[in-house]
């Protein structure tokens, strides 16, 4: 096997399953981590490790990455995918879902780090693929803690970068506009679902593919490790905000 090992969080659904269908086409090793376990499987993809893994649960992780690396090798990128949004106005959220947001989506994409830099700082090589959002550029209505995360996840992901250039590891952002996912079905505001279909229908009912997205993380990956993409902000061309 020529190819180096990937690892993909929140490889069950959305972005993360198009980038493990893609990378697989093309030949990679992949670490696959998802709490459902099932969906992994599901994707029944050659040289595929699935392992159940809540991001959350640092020990979990850090096992599963060991499985992984001594199946396929040093893993060369982990894309930090996995990630929820919760939406709501901060007169009625309930601070639960702020919780979940910043476990997951910041101290759980940390655990993704912790999982792999310092290998890769002892190697000298690798990537660190962040998923963040445009919401971690700007901000919108009924999205402060969803944003609060985002923007976490592109200042950390900076502020990474700057650590480990010197020892020649990447750190790149992929910052997506809406893209049709299950992410927005988990919002329990009712009011703020209607409003993103409304909108949606606004702007022509046309939003990202999640193959798409998958596509600037490859494009971004495979370039050659003296260069690196910072950052790709992404959005259909029809998304004005
Ligand atoms: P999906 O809801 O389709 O996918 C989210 C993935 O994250 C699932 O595979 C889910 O797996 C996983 N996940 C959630 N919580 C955990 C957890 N605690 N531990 C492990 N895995 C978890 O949404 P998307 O594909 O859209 O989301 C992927 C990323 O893209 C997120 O970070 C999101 O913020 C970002 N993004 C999405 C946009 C969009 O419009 N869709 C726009 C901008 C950014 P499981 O439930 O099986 O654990």
């Amino acid at each position: 096997m020529t190819k180096r090992l990937i690892i993909i969080t929140g490889a069950s659904s959305g972005i993360g399953e198009a980038t493990a269908r893609l990378f697989s086409s093309l030949g990679y090793p992949l670490l696959l981590l998802a709490r459902r376990l099932e969906r992994l499987e599901a994707l029944d993809l050659p040289n595929a490790l699935c392992r159940k893994v809540d991001i959350t649960d640092r020990t979990a992780l850090l096992q599963a990455v060991a499985e992984g690396e001594a199946k396929f090798g040093p893993v060369d990128a982990i894309i930090n995918n996995a990630g929820l949004m919760l939406l709501g106005d901060m007169t009625q959220q309930d601070p639960n879902e702020w919780d979940r947001m910043l476990d997951v989506n910041v101290k759980g994409l940390l655990n993704g780090v912790h999982a792999v830099v310092k290998g890769m700082v002892e190697r000298r090589r690798g990537t660190i693929v962040n998923v963040s959002s445009t919401s971690g550029r700007k901000t919108y209505p009924g999205h402060v803690a969803y944003v609060g995360t985002k923007h976490a996840v592109h200042a950390l992901s900076e502020n990474l970068r700057e650590e480990v250039a010197p020892h020649n590891v990447r750190v790149i952002v992929i910052a997506p506009g809406a893209c049709d996912t299950e992410l927005q079905t988990i919002t329990t505001n009712d009011t703020v679902k209607a409003g993103f279909k409304e909108w949606k229908e606004e702007i022509g009912g046309v939003i990202l593919a999640a193959s798409e997205v998958a596509e600037a993380i490859r494009f971004a990956y495979e370039q050659p490790q003296k260069v690196c993409i910072r950052e790709i902000v992404l959005a259909s061309t029809n998304q004005p905000v």
